[in-house]
């Protein structure tokens, strides 16, 4: 066991020292919020998003730490919850270590360090660790790949490693080694039957950070077997496969490296391309960082909804034909209130994305991240931080379907307390316990400004000189963001803004004065200078109210449009219309201007649009029906950011209208 580790950072991402990355990652408690947007989510974060959640986590409504004390001998019972139930814990864990990080509440320590414990007790004595396996005598280890081994482990190692990250202490990441040295020994000689293993392979992202944070060799060449295992066999049924789709769901019909489309269930499509990018940051493979350059168009300019969501069916056909499951479909196959956008997959098109910025340290990366967060991410929680969304559609319907007549319902009408397929609620509150990391880089000779929030940043730039900067902004609400310097280094260094894809004549100010830097949309902004104390730099984004139209393959939203204002995606609710409305009766009126208001006190203070919109009242039931002349009643109302909607009770929802021109 190597016991001098790295110096690491406090990320999920460790790319410090990864030798094929441009922007590198801060430590996420570099970026400390002060006001505004997100030290408002932080918060909530802090105070009930986690503590709510690890109430019903350690209790006996969600049983994850139940399943660790049965595998421990220290209670008596069975395995509860679904096979990644271990997995899910552990990203409870992850969410819990970063507010410990940002807030220094020794509470939290404890409790982590009793999680631990308890978990060190159910580890067997060669290293396995799987709850839902060791409380079922009648499977085997290793069995079949729909037990999601992989993904606990995977889960397992970067909760480990960012446990260490943070405290310095070694207790969990030893439990992470002994586990990862298993998976080595058996997964590391080529095997027919090991071959096609790995199901949700998070494990590829977990390996790269026990490779990162112990600086042993074996765990990156494990993630790469994981990798070049893929589409190597034969696609049929064998004794590990049987119980799920093959094929395209699992990405195992193409080699990554001959992949140019986005197939498969969407949580585990990303994951593994989020894996393979850590793996490409580490080797710098040029085929594999090909592919996923056109993994990345593919997804997210064929394949995603304009609130970043991703994976347009519950169930569906891959363009091989293959079945599918809770992912893509075909390309410009849109539907809007079917939907699935597992938040997972929102929010995993976000991970991938977060590490192709690294590779590449282009801005339109950075654009789906904020994308996602403002929209598909978000809109997985309430308000008040104790209610879940699994899918996310664009349009919802009161219907007469009863929710509750399949056993694991992930399609809800409402958000819900507790979800028996609790993969996304942790993997919300893990992202949104750790956007302040994503919000800088550190770049070649400078920094790069991500995301925009205010806050405190004190970092050290790649030459380990001191920078501190302050950023004051009402972001996503206004479009003004002004950074002030407190201390640097005396060389010049360069500032990096993203400026926005939809942010169309930005403007940017240093010192009060216009610059003669190349302002682009889509882009960042590089001011190259010497730098001194009190030095400012004002970005002006417009922000104004567009509309949006699909591209015309979209048969879902022909003649349709959506609206949207700086990153947010604006949808209109029920509660803002005359009663007994149905949303479908709603049309937007392009002669009506939208104007912004802002309401601190609604939906935990959002900016509205408030204006008027059509409510057509011919009404027909019939399925098809002879042309009539519309009739139209203005109403006035507002539209709502996306995030927020089902805020106010059940309601009928929908991002895009059909618009009467003229
Ligand atoms: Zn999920």
């Amino acid at each position: 066991m190597n016991n001098t580790l790295k110096k690491t950072i406090v990320s999920s991402i460790d790319n410090s020292l990864s030798p094929f990355v441009q922007l590198k990652n801060i430590n996420l408690t570099d970026c400390q919020w002060t006001s505004g947007f997100w030290a408002e989510k932080f918060k909530t974060c802090e105070e009930v998003m986690v503590p709510y959640m690890g109430e019903v986590l350690c209790g006996d409504i969600g049983h994850a730490l139940n399943n660790f004390k049965i595998a421990a001998g220290e209670k008596e019972g069975e395995h509860k919850g679904m096979f990644w139930h271990d997995g899910d814990f552990y990203k409870f864990i992850e969410a819990k270590i970063y507010v410990y990080a940002q807030n220094k509440n020794s509470k939290i320590l404890e409790e982590i360090d009793n999680y631990i414990n308890i978990i060190s007790k159910a580890q067997e004595a060669d290293g396995y660790l799987q709850t839902q396996i060791q409380l079922r005598p009648e499977v085997d280890r290793y069995e079949n790949r729909k037990y999601h081994e992989m993904y606990n482990t995977g889960h397992l190692l970067i909760t480990a490693c960012v446990h260490y990250r943070v405290t310095g202490q070694r207790n969990f990441l030893d439990i992470a080694i002994k586990h990862a040295t298993l998976l080595h020994t058996i997964f590391m000689p080529e095997t027919k039957h090991y071959g096609r293993f790995g199901f949700n392979q998070t494990q590829i992202m977990g390996l790269v950070e026990l490779y990162r944070t112990t600086d042993d060799k074996k765990y990156l060449e494990l993630a790469e077997r994981f990798i070049n295992n893929r589409g190597k066999y034969a696609v049929e049924h064998t004794d590990t496969t049987i119980g799920y789709p093959i094929g395209d769901m699992v990405q195992e019909r193409t080699p990554l490296r001959e992949s140019s489309e986005a197939v498969g269930h969407a949580v585990l499509a990303l994951y593994y391309y989020a894996g393979a990018a850590d793996v490409a940051s580490e080797t710098g493979e040029k085929e594999l960082i090909d592919a996923l350059d056109r993994l990345w168009i593919n997804v997210t300019q064929k394949k995603m909804y304009l609130t970043g969501a991703v994976g347009q069916a519950h169930y569906g056909a891959s363009t091989n034909l293959d079945m599918i499951e809770e992912g893509f479909i075909n390309e410009y196959m849109m539907p809007n209130m079917t939907a699935y956008n597992e938040t997972c997959a929102n929010i995993c098109n976000a991970m991938f994305s977060y590490r192709m910025l690294g590779l590449h340290g282009e801005s339109k990366y950075a654009d789906i991240m904020e994308l996602v967060l403002y929209n598909s991410a978000l809109s997985g929680i309430s308000i008040k931080g104790d209610s879940y969304f699994y899918a996310n559609p664009l349009r919802m319907l009161n219907n007469t379907r009863d929710y509750h007549a399949h056993e694991n319902v992930t399609e809800t009408p409402n958000r819900e307390p507790y979800l028996s397929c609790f993969c996304c609620p942790p993997n919300l509150v893990r992202t949104i316990a750790q956007v302040s990391g994503w919000t800088y880089s550190i770049a070649k000779n400078g920094i790069a400004i991500n995301l925009f929030g205010s806050s405190v940043l004190k970092t050290k730039l790649a030459d380990e000189s001191s920078l501190i900067m302050h950023q004051d902004t009402e972001y996503p609400w206004k479009g003004l963001v002004k950074l002030t310097i407190e201390e640097c280094k005396e060389t010049a260094f360069d500032i990096m803004i993203r400026i926005p894809s939809w942010a169309i004549d930005s403007k940017i100010m240093v010192n009060g004065s216009e610059t003669n830097v190349a302002v682009t949309a889509g882009k960042y902004a590089t001011i190259n200078r010497i730098w001194k104390k009190g030095d400012t730099v004002v970005l002006d984004m417009p922000m104004e109210i567009q509309i949006i139209e699909g591209h015309p393959r979209i048969e879902e939203i022909r003649n349709q449009i959506a609206v949207k204002r700086g990153p947010i995606v604006y949808c209109i609710e029920s509660p803002d219309l005359p009663k007994h409305t149905n949303i479908l009766e709603v049309y937007f009126d392009k002669k009506q201007p939208l104007v912004a208001k802002h309401q601190p006190d609604f939906l935990g203070g959002v900016t509205t649009l408030e204006g008027k919109l059509l409510v057509r009242k011919d009404k027909s039931e019939s399925m098809y029906r002879t042309v009539q002349t519309p009739e139209f009643e203005t109403y006035k109302t507002q539209l709502v950011p996306y995030f927020a909607w089902s805020n106010r009770g059940q309601a009928e929802m929908t991002v895009f209208m059909p618009v009467v021109w003229e």
